[in-house]
């Protein structure tokens, strides 16, 4: 049975692709947030059974948090965990110009999508080494794409900094983990209507209006079809969630 981790799944496309992984059958889940009793969570957790569902706290910001969730999924997953997904993400200041920026807010930003993600993927790479099938997801966004950055003018100055980082760390650790079998994948998951798509909502009705906002139950259904297709020969590799390649 095909093991799964998700961090950030409390809501929005990580609760989602939760509910995905669930809906189809033969996946263990292992959803992962730093509060637990939400409601999307436990109606989960109530329906379904511990064979199939389990949650563990996760904070990914707070290395005690990270050891300890770390060493309970190791109890729970003897032969290993075959996909990370690490998908918690935050964006502190969607719409603000590069003068006004809070800078201990973009330090943060930039710290939640790299010294974040090295802890949290540090920490379960072992288990994943020790599966069969081996891979670790980045959710990342089109507007960390440098080639394509320059499109969105006046929005998101630091999330497109912090994903265009986390962009280099999955692509430089991926050529390593090549090595190991270990298969990574960047993929954005479309715009999508979560709080945090939603902050950047009436600047994309105005000025893209080609991009449509997508639901989460449409971006779950993709992020995960390119989770299982992607391969260690196009490892390290960016990918819109309907499975084109997108631009670093
Ligand atoms: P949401 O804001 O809806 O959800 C963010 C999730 O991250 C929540 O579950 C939140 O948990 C969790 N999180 C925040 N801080 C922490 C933390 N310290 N530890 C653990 N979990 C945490 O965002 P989305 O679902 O929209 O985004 C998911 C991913 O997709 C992100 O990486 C985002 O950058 C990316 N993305 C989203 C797009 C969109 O249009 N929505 C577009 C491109 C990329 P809590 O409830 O505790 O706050």
């Amino acid at each position: 049975m095909p093991s799964w981790l998700i961090t950030g799944a409390s809501r929005g496309i990580g609760l989602s692709i939760v509910c995905h992984l669930l809906k189809e059958e033969g996946n263990f889940v292992i959803a992962t947030a730093r509060d637990l009793s939400g409601k999307g969570l436990q109606d989960l957790a109530s329906k379904y059974p511990k064979t199939r569902l389990a949650l563990v706290e996760l904070n990914v910001i707070d290395v005690a948090s990270i050891k300890k969730a770390a060493e309970k999924v190791g109890t729970l997953l003897p032969n290993g965990l075959d996909y990370l997904i690490n998908n918690a993400g935050i964006m502190p200041q969607p719409m603000t110009s590069f003068e006004d920026l809070d800078l201990k807010l973009f330090a943060d930003e930039l710290s939640f999508s790299t010294i974040a993600v090295i802890q949290v993927t540090s920490a379960f790479l072992p288990l994943v080494k020790k599966s069969a099938v081996k891979k670790i997801i980045f959710l990342t966004s089109v507007l960390g794409s440098l080639e394509l950055g320059g499109s969105w003018p006046f929005i998101t100055n630091s999330y497109s900094i912090s994903k265009a980082a986390l962009n280099m760390l999955a692509r430089k650790w991926g050529a390593v983990l090549k090595h190991e079998g270990v298969t990574v994948a960047l993929i954005h998951p479309g715009w999508v209507q979560t709080d945090l798509g939603d902050e950047i909502k009436e600047w994309m009705e105005t000025y893209a209006k080609n991009v449509p906002q997508i639901t989460t139950a449409q971006s779950s259904a993709g992020v995960v079809a390119v989770a299982k297709s992607v391969t260690i020969d196009s490892t390290a590799t960016f990918y819109n969630y309907d499975g084109s390649k997108l631009p670093f």
